[in-house]
């Protein structure tokens, strides 16, 4: 089992980010991952092991912003390892997905966005539902994640 924080408000987002994870590591993983927004950037640390593993990699450098969202993972697809932890982040860096479930036509969907330019940076099913959400997404991302989840078989909180 994994889990999923989210947080956008007035506070600083990283605290409540890892405090969150800290109450859902109970359910076991084996990665974590942060990404924060900050005017129109996304910053993103990810690693395997411990949640304590991923707040001393930021704690020398606290990632601002007040809008965010954090991951445990329990790997399905991939290796437990740095590069396969969420969040992931699509091609253009401008959308970063968290996502619990397993898509079952990943490899079928990957191949169609490499055939289109799309270079993957990791293992995993979920990576390529975020990079179908960026092929799709032109300003409204509503739009592109409902265009993309018409396309995947499988389960997903996201
Ligand atoms: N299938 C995804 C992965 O392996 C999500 C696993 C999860 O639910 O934590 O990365």
């Amino acid at each position: 089992m994994c889990g999923i924080v989210g947080y956008t408000g007035f506070r600083q987002a990283q605290p409540i980010l890892l405090e969150g994870l800290k109450r859902l590591e109970y359910r076991g993983y084996d990665s974590s991952g942060i990404a924060i927004q900050s005017n129109g950037h996304l910053q993103v640390r990810k690693k395997a092991g411990r949640i304590s593993v991923l707040e001393s990699t930021i704690s020398a450098e606290a990632l601002q912003g007040t809008c965010g969202i954090s991951h445990t993972r329990w790997a399905t697809h991939g290796a437990p390892n740095d590069l396969n932890a969420h969040p992931h982040v699509d091609a253009s860096g401008r959308i970063a997905l968290i996502h619990n479930g397993i898509i079952e036509n990943y490899q079928a969907l990957r191949t169609y966005l490499e055939h289109r330019g799309v270079e993957f940076k990791s293992e995993t099913d979920t990576e390529v539902l975020v990079q179908l959400i960026g092929h799709f997404y032109n300003d409204d991302i509503e739009a592109a994640v409902r265009a993309a989840l018409r396309d995947v078989r499988g389960t997903y909180g996201l």
